[in-house]
């Protein structure tokens, strides 16, 4: 479903990705870990071309993108649809209620009628256990519920592949669980995933693949299970310890 090979990116005379190389499989849910200022978000970003990477490809379903052959906007907006993003903050449009932020994308983007939108978007709103909160606007929803919203507007895009970017940091623990909940469902229904977090039970319990990335690299790959219990890489090693 997804493969990406030998990604690169600096900034200024910073080499933050040194040639990433990630396959994932349909259905598979792969969860990135490593230490803060790694470039974990920046290969999400890449992934989901809101950074250009400086070399290497993604394919997405069969769909290739070239970033050394400088893609048009347009190339770039069709591979964008292929993933959804889930963020750190929300970034929920605040002037538009729940149901009204997950009907946007697909209205304005995909350009589906009104009534199909919102029907859509009920059924993901109930999906995410937000049934009875559709027509609040943000500031009226807990953190939970705010990125609650967030899966449900990232889904109504239909992408191939959703990525999430450290979706429970910003949340008080007590609300981590129910977003958690929510990216397990997710999972058991077979939805392609890479989810970076420093949630190491969620990593345990739902991921196929666990990756250890460091300085711009993946270090250590493996089953949750066998990185978790007996990492190789003396750098893994280290992580493990600090975190646990
Ligand atoms: P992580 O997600 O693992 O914390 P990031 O991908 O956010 O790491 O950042 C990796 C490095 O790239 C950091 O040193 C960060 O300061 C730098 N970086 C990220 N985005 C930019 C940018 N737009 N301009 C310059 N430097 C950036």
């Amino acid at each position: 479903m997804l493969i990406v090979e030998g990604l690169r990116k600096t900034f200024g005379d910073r080499e933050v990705l040194k040639g990433v190389h990630l396959t994932v499989k349909k259905g598979e849910v792969v969860v990135i870990i490593g230490p803060s200022g790694s470039g974990k978000t920046t290969l999400l970003r890449c992934l989901n071309v809101l950074e250009m990477a400086d070399e290497g490809t993604v394919t997405i379903d069969g769909k290739q993108l070239q970033f050394a052959n400088k893609p048009s906007k347009k190339e770039i907006i069709n591979f964008r649809r292929l993933t959804g993003m889930v963020f750190q903050a929300y970034n929920l449009f605040p002037h538009m209620t729940a149901l009204e932020n997950v009907m946007e994308g697909p209205m304005i983007v995909k350009r589906i009628n009104k009534h199909e939108a919102k029907e859509r978007a009920e059924q993901l709103l109930t999906k995410v256990g937000l049934k009875d909160q559709m027509h609040m606007y943000p500031f009226q929803l807990s953190g939970g519920q705010q990125q609650r919203v967030g899966i449900a507007r990232a889904l109504a895009m239909e992408p191939k592949v959703l990525l999430f970017d450290e979706p429970t940091s910003a949340l008080d623990p007590e609300l981590v669980g129910e977003v958690l909940k929510v990216m397990k469902d997710l999972a058991n229904e077979g939805m392609t995933m890479v989810v970076v977090t420093h949630e190491m039970r969620f990593a345990r319990e739902v991921a196929d693949e666990v990756i250890f990335f460091d300085e711009g690299m993946i270090i250590e790959r493996g089953h949750p299970e066998q990185l978790f219990t007996h990492p190789k890489h003396e750098r893994t090693q280290q992580f493990l310890r600090r975190i646990q």
